[in-house]
Parts: structure tokens; C-alpha cells; sequence
């Protein structure tokens, strides 16, 4: 059999956006994934869902596959014809063994491809606010191994040369041996007060920088406990952090907030949280499942002919109602008579993904402005088809028919808890590393709350709690949760920005 191709793929620093465009293309078609602990695992959803995983990195208490065994775990699914991603931390050749990676594939004949990526001390450089060149300070740069391993000499290093010769000098895996770096730096002519900068888990809201010179940055590691993963920057181009710091001083940095939306929708909420330097918590409260049975749902889409007006209230239901659709045989054509009404921008935002632009949507999101919107239109005597969510309030059907409208609101999904959910979260509430929990709806509410069990009003009392608009806060209020912060459009925009007020007022 004719072998596949290796992609030796650099993966970045942990940030996702770290990531180069041809390295998700590669990663996209791959039938096999090899990874280890540097690359961030959400880059794993990038693969094809029939794709193979492959972890080999170190844990705890192990240590990584030996790289003789992953030559041969490449060499072997190459030989399948299989197409690899081989994910790794940062650059693949930058103290990463990517070399023997190649070496070893050119040596058995099989394809391989180099996707170079951002290596771990650009971006802590990046990331901490500090330019590892600047023609004021340095005009030269070095990346050295500071070998974890504390057994290994460092004899291959020349200090004398390192020490004097190049301005910016950024080491990585160098955490244990840090007293012996900087010992040998200044024995070799470095000057004591020269900057230092460790940087932990760079590009990642758990990013921790500490910054001290040659002759203090040992005991400032010891006093903060500060741990691997980290690069050690050695220059004067550090002084220009106190300016240059963007990352850190994000307004959410470093906070951890829960967000209970489901998995699919969760991502743009994610987004945004990050994009203030929060780390979201995922804890999808809910699952979107079809009805008992489609009768009601597939009698009303038979009827659109002569309905007069189509009414979705969530992202949810504008897919269920076209994958409903498109399982009958049926298209965009079948609205072709129906005026349709969005309940918000979501709404409206998940129905043009289906080519479909919402004549009507109210200034206000929620039920109660449809029905004032559509009663201003004269409803009476109109058909109206509203496929809604098993627990929907029934305000929109109670009022439009009380207007004379025929309503049609057979249910069209269910929202279940997803069995074991909440256990990760449960421990990190308990272990007091959660800041915040969203909730975008009152369903979230109680599944989540029932996927905490009896004692989570309990396990949320230090914990800030945010509501999407005054029905889920309401819903949050009941069950004995105090709601701090509430935005004033309903939006996941609004609350992200409520979050950011809430912590920095002003
Ligand atoms: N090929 C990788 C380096 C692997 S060696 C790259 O190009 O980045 C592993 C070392 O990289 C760690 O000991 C640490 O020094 C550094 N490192 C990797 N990711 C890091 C991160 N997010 N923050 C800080 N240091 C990191």
C-alpha cells in the first residue's frame, strides 16, 4: 500500500488562535491525531470526528512515550495509508524533537510536511509585553534549552559566550535549573541587575508573569511557587513590559467562568469571554432532543401553504424546524407564502445560515414583544405556526390567540440534562476556582442547579452569579441564588459587558 503523509504540525502556545491556517487545514483532513500535553486539546475537535486520537505526552507520575515509540506509532498509521497529524507544542523544530520525527520518516520513505508554528518564547514575549528585539536595548536573540532533566550537565552550553554575546537570551525548559542559569550568567560577566522575566503558560488565561533580575528572580520562582511550563527571559528589552503589557490587563484576565449553554452553542460565548481574557468552563446544562413524535411538528409544516406567519424564538428551534424540513423533502420554497418573525438578532443571525432573512423582529427579545409586534400587524384571523420548546412559557400562543389569531405551537424540541456534566465543575466549585457562573436562560437554571444536587445553592454562595436578562434572574431567584449581575439588553454581548462592570467599576 502506497504510505499517507505525516504532518508535523506546529500547534502554538495553548491560545487557539495560535494556530497557523495551514496547520488546521492539515489537521481538518487528518485520519489520526498524535498529541501531547503543549497542544491544547480543543485543537482535537478540529479533526474529523471519525479521526483517531493518540496522547503522548507526559501526566503525572509518567513519563512521555518514549520518542522511539512514536517514531514507530507515525512510521505505523503512515503505513496504513493513513493520513497524520502530529500536533506538537509551539514550532516542531524548536526544542521539540521534530527533527527526529523527520529524520526518522525521510529514513522509512514516508511523506512528511513541516508546519512551522508560534514557539513558546516568541509568544510568552508577545503575550507578556515584551519585545524580545528593540534597537534601543538588543540586536541579537538566542533560544537555549535550559534541560528540566536536573541529572543532565549543562556542560554543552558556552556561558561565557552566551553570557556577554547576545543580548536577549530566552531559555526554555530551564524552571529547574534556574539557579544554575542565572549562576553561570553572572559568573560569566552578565551583570546582576540585568531584567529577567518568567512567564507561565503563556497565551493562556492561566498566563502568570514574574519579573526580577539576575540577582533576585531565584527567590521570587521560590517565594510564588511558580512551576513549569514557563521560558525565562534574560535582557534589558524587559524593562519596556511596564509599558507594553496588553494581555494581563485584560479586563476579565485570568477569571474562570462557568458557561452552561449547550456544547454547540456555548462557542461564541467562549469567544467572547476570551477574547476579555476570561477561561470559560464548559458545563453544557442542556441537550436538544427531538420530540415524542414529529405529527404535530410535520401537520403544521404540511399546512404552511396557508399560514400566514412563522414565529422563532431561539437559535434551537431555527434548527430543529429546518432540519425538520429538509428530512421531509422539503426547502426554503415552503415558506414562500409565510412572513417570518425572529424573536433577537440570534434568532435572525441562525436563520440566515439557512438563506432566510426574518421580516419581523422585535426591539426587545422576548415573547412578550413579539406578541406586541404582532398584534400591532392585525393578527385576527391570521394563522400563525409557532414550533416551540417543551417548556416554553405559553405567553405567545395565550396572547396571539387571545387577539384571534389560530395558533399552531406543537412542540418541536425538548431540553434534557446531560447525564455526569456536572461533576468537573462540582469539584473546581469546591475547590473555590470558579469566579463566576452565566446563565442564559431559566432552563440552564434548574438543570444546573439539579446536576449540582441538593447542596449547590450552597456551593454558588461565593460565587458570582449572571443572569442573560430578568426572567432567567427571576427563575435564579427562586431557587435561593443571588443574581449580581444582569445586563440591560439580554444579549451575550450585554453580559459580558455587565461582567466587566461588575469587576471594574468605575
Ligand atoms: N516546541 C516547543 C517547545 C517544547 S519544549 C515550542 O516551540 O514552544 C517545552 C518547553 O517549552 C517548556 O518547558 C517551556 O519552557 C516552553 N513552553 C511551551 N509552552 C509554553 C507556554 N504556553 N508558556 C510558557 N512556556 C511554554
Amino acid at each position: 500500500m502506497k504510505p499517507g503523509i505525516v504532518y508535523l504540525i506546529g500547534a502554538g502556545p495553548g491560545d487557539r488562535g495560535l494556530i497557523t491556517v495551514r496547520g488546521l487545514e492539515c489537521l481538518r483532513r487528518a485520519d489520526v491525531v498524535v498529541y501531547d500535553y503543549l497542544a491544547n486539546p480543543a485543537f482535537l475537535d478540529e479533526a474529523p470526528a471519525t479521526a483517531e486520537h493518540h496522547y503522548v505526552g507526559k501526566t503525572r507520575g509518567r513519563h512521555q512515550a518514549p520518542q522511539e515509540e512514536i517514531n514507530a506509532l507515525l512510521e505505523a498509521k503512515a503505513r496504513e495509508g493513513k493520513t497524520v497529524a502530529r500536533l506538537k507544542g509551539g514550532d516542531p523544530y524548536v526544542f521539540g524533537r521534530g527533527g527526529e520525527e523527520a529524520l526518522h520518516l525521510h529514513r522509512c520513505g514516508i511523506p512528511f510536511e513541516i508546519v512551522p508554528g508560534v514557539t513558546a518564547g516568541f509568544a510568552a514575549a508577545a503575550y507578556a509585553g515584551i519585545p524580545l528585539t528593540h534597537r534601543d536595548f538588543t540586536t541579537s536573540l538566542a533560544l537555549v534549552t535550559g534541560h528540566e532533566d536536573p541529572d543532565k550537565k549543562m556542560s554543552s552550553l558556552d556561558w561565557s559566550k552566551l553570557a556577554t554575546g547576545v543580548g536577549t537570551l530566552v531559555f526554555y525548559m530551564g524552571m529547574a535549573n534556574l539557579p544554575l542559569i542565572v549562576r553561570e550568567l553572572m559568573a560569566h560577566g552578565r551583570p546582576a541587575s540585568t531584567p529577567v522575566a518568567v512567564v507561565r503558560w503563556a497565551t493562556t488565561p492561566r498566563q502568570q508573569t514574574l519579573t526580577g533580575t539576575l540577582a533576585d528572580i531565584v527567590v521570587q520562582v521560590r517565594e510564588t511557587g511558580l512551576k513549569p511550563p514557563a521560558v525565562i527571559i534574560v535582557g534589558e528589552v524587559i524593562r519596556l513590559r511596564e509599558e507594553l503589557q496588553w494581555f494581563e490587563n485584560r479586563p476579565l484576565f485570568g477569571r474562570r467562568i462557568v458557561v452552561t449553554r449547550t456544547a454547540e452553542q456555548a462557542g461564541d460565548f467562549n469567544r467572547l469571554l476570551e477574547e476579555q481574557g476570561a477561561l470559560p468552563i464548559g458545563c453544557p446544562v442542556i441537550e436538544i432532543v427531538p420530540p415524542q413524535n414529529w405529527q404535530e411538528v410535520d401537520a403544521a409544516i404540511a399546512g404552511l401553504s396557508s399560514t400566514d406567519y412563522l414565529v422563532l424564538t431561539s437559535a434551537n428551534g431555527v434548527d430543529i424546524f429546518f432540519g425538520r424540513l429538509r428530512q421531509l423533502g422539503l426547502d426554503l420554497r415552503a415558506l414562500a407564502g409565510v412572513k417570518v418573525v425572529a424573536v433577537g438578532p440570534k434568532t435572525a443571525a441562525a436563520m440566515e445560515v439557512f438563506g432566510l432573512l426574518p421580516d419581523l423582529v422585535p426591539a426587545e427579545y422576548r415573547a412578550e414583544a413579539v406578541v406586541e409586534l404582532l398584534q400591532q400587524e392585525g393578527v385576527a384571523g391570521k394563522r400563525i405556526f409557532y414550533p416551540r420548546a417543551e417548556k416554553a412559557r405559553d405567553v405567545l400562543p395565550r396572547e396571539l390567540a387571545a387577539a384571534g389569531a389560530e395558533v399552531v405551537a406543537p412542540v418541536a424540541y425538548r431540553t434534557l440534562a446531560p447525564a455526569g456534566a456536572g461533576e468537573t465543575v462540582r469539584h473546581l466549585l469546591q475547590a473555590k476556582e470558579v469566579d463566576a457562573v452565566t446563565f442564559t436562560s431559566s432552563s440552564t437554571v434548574e438543570n444546573f442547579l439539579a446536576l449540582l444536587g441538593p447542596d449547590a445553592v450552597e456551593l454558588l454562595q461565593d460565587v458570582t452569579i449572571v443572569s442573560i436578562g430578568p426572567l432567567t434572574s427571576a427563575t435564579a431567584r427562586r431557587h435561593g441564588l443571588n443574581v449580581q449581575v444582569e445586563p440591560p439588553d439580554y444579549t451575550l454581548e450585554g453580559m459580558v459587558a455587565a461582567l466587566i462592570t461588575y469587576y471594574h467599576p468605575s
